[in-house]
């Protein structure tokens, strides 16, 4: 019988060695439930990188780790802190990371990472060649492993592999500059179905593969040699139901089982009914904009004065990357500005900004979500951007207003959302004018049709709409053969 193998840079389940007792607990992330159909049963196989380093594994504890892994269908590809230095550190989040998100001057072209990056892509391939048969079908995830499916396509011909990119793919003019484009696109193109977030994405994709490899597009297939291979959108969804029904429980919580954040949320709006909360949460990554929305958040205090002690931004930034030097350049600028603007704005009952660096467990993200009037999400450029559908599908009773920036993937199908562009302060400020003095009913209008189509295109959906997908594209490509 066929099997499902998905692949992807992490697997889904941490890993906890204490007194050589190991646990092994399942993510809780919105890949791991999308995936749940997918990776269920005993004809499945998740392959991916543990976590820990192989100097971190004592070697007798091996058998246990992979025994514990395997009860949660998974199996680890073992990397040494140097692999993980070049293929991880170096050229996944220093190369391909800024490159596809357009910060250009970020990007590190070095070819002993580039070199790295190939022998751990081969590596991960070798897992699957070692896990797989000739008619299994192998879906890969994701950036870090844009060669695994020409590796793998070389050895399994006939099997089914499908690629999906959870970042953006950059147009033409930005991915030129990558000394080792055609690589990337010979990589990517073996598979059978490429997937992105939007068709802008695929569209960037075509682009790249007509111009750097000059071969023959026709709409969304590319023909190479006698394959053909399926590019097409598919938008990430949320598990929306976690989502709502978290915040219909919150809603029903009394004062005794409230978390200590929601006290002091409620705190705030007991002493200042009239003023609104605003809400923002990224990863404290350059690509989502935090210290040009702090900006534009002073911006906005200037312009519009009378505002002041009527609005607060809470700001949730989770630590990401702290290695990585543009990292820690980031989080100084954030920490200095967020101290500068409430030094100039704070009075003795109010604090403009509420700056919180650290990741929140899901109760608190459930309090933030409710308990804010407005989420302001500016990211520079992102490839979809999931806080925007997770603050919508806690709005209960459909109040609440999204200001949401067009360069994320989201965006495309979020236009009842206030859409603005990052750079653009005065539309920022005036948007959170309309914002703040939105009435109920139209509050109420757009987030029920954001909700619908959110429900309805949750992360499962997406999951299962790939798989069909790429199964559909097998039996297409049996046919020609
Ligand atoms: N998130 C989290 N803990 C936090 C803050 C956020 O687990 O303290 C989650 C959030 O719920 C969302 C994800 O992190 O599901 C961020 O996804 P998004 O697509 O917005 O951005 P990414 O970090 O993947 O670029």
């Amino acid at each position: 019988m066929a099997k499902t193998i998905i692949i992807s840079n992490r697997l889904p389940v941490q890993l906890q060695i204490e007194n050589g007792h190991i646990t092994a607990t399942p993510s809780v992330g919105g890949l791991a439930t999308g995936m749940k159909s997918v990776h269920s049963g005993s004809d499945s196989l998740w392959i991916g990188w543990s976590g820990l380093t192989k100097e971190n594994i004592p070697k007798e504890l091996e058998p246990k780790i992979d025994k514990a892994l395997r009860e949660h269908g998974c199996s680890k590809v073992s990397l040494t802190e140097e692999e993980i230095e070049g293929f991880y550190f170096g050229f996944s989040n220093r190369t391909i990371w800024p490159l596809f998100h357009y910060f250009l001057e970020y990007s590190e072209f070095e070819s002993a990472s580039w070199e790295t990056f190939k022998a751990v892509n081969q590596k991960f391939a070798d897992a699957i060649l070692k896990n797989s048969k000739d008619d299994d079908v192998i879906w890969v995830h994701d950036y870090q492993l844009m060669l695994v499916p020409e590796m793998v396509k070389a050895k399994r011909p006939n099997a089914a592999i499908g690629f999906f990119l959870h970042v953006p793919f950059p147009s033409y003019e930005i991915f030129r500059t990558l000394p080792w484009r055609k690589e990337i696109l010979r990589g990517l193109l073996g598979a059978d179905l490429i997937g992105f977030h939007t068709y802008d994405y695929e569209r960037h994709f075509l682009s790249s593969v007509r111009r750097l490899l000059g071969l023959e597009v026709s709409f969304n297939e590319i023909n190479v040699d006698d394959r053909v291979i399926k590019v097409d959108s598919f938008p990430m969804g949320i598990d929306y139901k976690k989502f709502s029904n978290a915040a219909k429980v919150h809603q029903k919580n009394t004062t005794e089982n409230q978390s200590e954040l929601q006290r002091r949320l409620n705190v705030h709006k007991e002493s200042t009914p009239d003023a609104k909360l605003i809400l923002s949460i990224d990863r404290l990554d350059y690509s989502k904009g935090i210290a040009k929305r702090l900006k534009a958040f002073e911006y906005f205090l200037n312009k519009f004065p009378e505002y002041k002690e009527k609005v607060r931004l809470i700001i949730l930034a989770v630590p990401s990357r702290s290695n990585v030097p543009q990292y820690q350049l980031l989080k100084k600028e954030i920490d200095e500005l967020v101290g500068r603007i409430n030094g100039e704005f704070s009075t003795v009952s109010w604090t403009p900004i509420w700056y919180f660096y650290r990741s929140m467990p899901f109760e608190n993200l459930i309090d933030l979500y409710t308990s804010s009037d407005i989420a302001l999400l500016t990211p520079i450029r992102d490839g979809m951007n999931l806080v925007a559908k997770e603050y919508i599908a806690t709005r209960t009773d459909k109040t609440g207003v999204l200001i949401l920036s067009e360069m994320a993937g989201s965006a495309n199908e979020m236009n009842e959302s206030l859409l603005i562009n990052p750079n653009n302060f005065d539309q920022i400020a005036d948007a959170l004018i309309q914002a703040i003095n939105m009435p109920k009913e139209e509050q109420m209008a757009r987030n029920t049709i954001l909700q619908k189509r959110l429900e309805r295109y949750n992360v499962e959906k997406w999951a299962n709409d790939f798989m069909k997908s790429l199964l559909e594209q097998r039996e297409t490509t049996h046919q020609y053969i």
